[in-house]
């Protein structure tokens, strides 16, 4: 059946109707399907893998798949989240600060996303209220229902029409059943009675518990998890059951009975070896075909896009298998009690890790516990080091004592964001003699400011979005380390208040240090090496290098990080390590077709 009429009837915005469907301009219904993602039962059933696996077997089967997160925090974006509690802030290239599941999604489908993705309820409302304000709802009382949800509803609209994607891929954020979700749900039940049959998917992922004392398989949760959906409304057409192990069949027909799903629509999604078999389990399952029958879109299916794009994750997913060789990374981390925070980080190491056969394993060393003379013990298991971004004070001596035992004694070392700031720190003080160099983050009276506010910065208040941001050029120093890995220009992700002094670089490039990226107009260092004579791997980079490694692109400084450590570790028959970019004929090729060479 086709969409619903009132749908095509949505222009009467202003008479006298009960209906409001303000449905954006060049809105073709039908032209988009939808597929929507709720979790029940509990948070932390890995929502965010779970959907971009199932986006990337729709984008794989040719489909253009626009994902969308629905956030129901009323921040407006996340950059004034505390990793610590909600997981790393990501970056898209337009300077959106989101969810990390941007960053799942981006990994997973293999190109960028940008605001258009991501929404929070801080968004909706703050749009709703802004046009209130301008007169836009022309006297009638503004409301939940039906403002807020035609808000939500316009979001995906636009997305629709802005990616012109045959699957708007919807995850709502949260469980089924938070307060500050509920009007997402509404507003997907909605969706589905004005788009009509076959135009809206509806997947629920829940949770079959095994208690160990029973011994079996327990389905009550799931099911009043489902049955507090199909409350709001909305009768899902899947079912997904996480669990530890395959759900049984007695179990999913259980749930089929109490939700009326059919049985063959009730999936076991248990817990596998590595997330990237879970689009395989999807596909074995057949989750993905339930889905493209539902929006009946098998006319649109590529066979042989999907079989290539298969051939292509398995050879990563083999790779990883069979990996031999092992280093040992040490990770600087404030938070180091919460892996989340890093979650960028861990991926690309692993990333840089499967393009060189190799297991990476971290060693967490906080940072505040790190002392001059503590640092060689600390350090002493490890192959190489990460210092990672970070905000504030707290940890940056401990940092400073370990990129300098790093620098005098030869570990590869990656300095990121404020790792990279306090790599400068160090070299200022122990190198050019600059004893009280400092960044004025941490101390603003000290003698050589070598780290300071960006200048435009210094206009800036308040807190929201107002670091510099997202996607920059980066030019490249001929004959560096960095040329090697880019060629003569590339494109990094920041998100920074602080830079290199200016006045100090003379200083610091007299004694030795390469700034080898700089901003086009020279003006804001972007990544230091020391020249291979002083170091076998010393870099820092002002970017998140993290943000935009991908399974079957790794990035250049983590795969550096990585091949330095292996060689550190003793791995003496390693052929040179030739970066992707490297040959620009075969660097061009593969930004088309990535594929992993051995
Ligand atoms: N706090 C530093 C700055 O604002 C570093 C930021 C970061 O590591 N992301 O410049």
């Amino acid at each position: 059946m086709d969409f619903n009429p009132l749908l095509s009837n949505a222009r009467n915005q202003t008479g006298d109707t009960e209906f409001y469907l303000p449905v954006p301009a060049g809105y073709q219904p039908g032209r988009t399907k939808y597929v929507v993602v709720m979790g029940t039962v509990m948070s932390g059933l890995g929502k965010g893998i779970f959907s971009s696996s199932l986006a990337k077997c729709l984008q794989d089967k040719g489909l253009v798949v626009a994902p969308i997160k629905l956030e129901g925090y009323l921040n407006i974006d996340a950059g004034t989240l505390n990793p610590y509690r909600h997981g790393e802030v990501f970056v898209l290239d337009d300077g959106t600060e989101c969810d990390m599941d941007l960053g799942t999604y981006e990994r997973a489908l293999n190109h960028d996303l940008s605001r258009a993705n991501f929404a929070t309820s801080g968004q909706i409302y703050r749009r709703v209220l802004d046009r209130e304000r301008t007169g836009g709802y022309l006297g009638r009382d503004v409301q939940m229902i039906p403002h807020v949800t035609g808000e939500v509803k316009n979001r995906l609209r636009e997305l629709a029409i802005g990616t012109q994607a045959d699957v708007v891929f919807v995850e709502i954020g949260g469980t089924v059943g938070d307060v500050e979700n509920h009007y997402y749900i509404e507003a997907m039940r909605q969706l589905a009675f004005e788009e009509g049959p076959s135009n809206v998917c509806f997947v629920a992922l829940t949770y079959v518990m095994e208690p160990p004392t029973l011994g079996e398989q327990k389905s009550k949760a799931a099911q009043l998890g489902i049955r507090q959906l199909m409350q709001c409304g909305i009768q899902p057409h899947i079912i997904a059951c996480r669990a530890n192990s395959p759900v049984t069949q007695k179990v999913r027909d259980k749930i089929a009975l109490f939700s009326n799903v059919p049985p063959e629509r009730v999936f076991s999604m248990h817990d596998c070896e590595t997330v990237y078999l879970i689009p395989e389990l999807l596909r074995g399952a057949g989750v993905d075909a339930a889905v493209i029958g539902w929006l009946d879109l098998a006319s649109r299916v590529d066979e042989d896009a999907e079989r290539l794009a298969r051939d292509t994750w398995m050879g990563y997913v083999n790779r990883l298998r069979t990996a031999q060789r092992q280093v040992r990374i040490g990770m600087m981390g404030k938070y180091t009690a919460v892996r989340d925070a890093y979650a960028s980080i861990l991926k690309s190491l692993e990333h840089a890790g499967v393009w060189l056969g190799t297991r990476v394993e971290l060693d967490w060393v906080d940072a505040t516990e790190v002392s001059d003379a503590s640092v060689a013990e600390a350090l002493q298991n490890v192959n190489g080091i990460i210092v990672p971004g970070a905000f504030g004070t707290r940890g940056a001596e401990g940092k400073i004592a370990c990129l300098r035992h790093a620098r005098e004694t030869g570990l590869p070392t990656l300095g990121i964001c404020y790792g990279f700031q306090m790599a400068v720190i160090e070299y200022a003080r122990n190198v050019c003699g600059m004893e009280d160099a400092n960044s004025t983050e941490i101390d603003n009276d000290c003698r050589f400011p070598v780290i300071n506010l960006l200048p435009e910065q210094r206009k800036v208040e308040g807190m929201g979005a107002s670091m510099r941001l997202g996607g920059h050029d980066v030019i490249i120093t001929p004959g560096s380390l960095a040329a090697r890995m880019f060629g003569s220009r590339c494109r990094l992700r920041f998100r920074h208040r602080y830079e290199v002094e200016p006045r100090y670089i003379p200083a610091l490039e007299t004694a030795g240090m390469c700034f080898s990226g700089r901003a086009p107009r020279g003006e804001i260092m972007h990544i230091l090496e020391l020249p291979a004579a002083a170091h076998p791997f010393f870099v820092g980079t002002q970017a998140h290098p993290e943000l935009i490694s991908r399974p079957l692109r790794p990035s250049p400084f983590f795969l550096g990080l990585v091949d330095a450590a292996l060689r550190r570790a003793g791995y003496s028959d390693l052929p040179p390590l030739r970066y992707p970019g490297e040959d620009p004929v075969e660097n061009a090729a593969a930004a088309d077709t990535p594929t992993l060479s051995a």
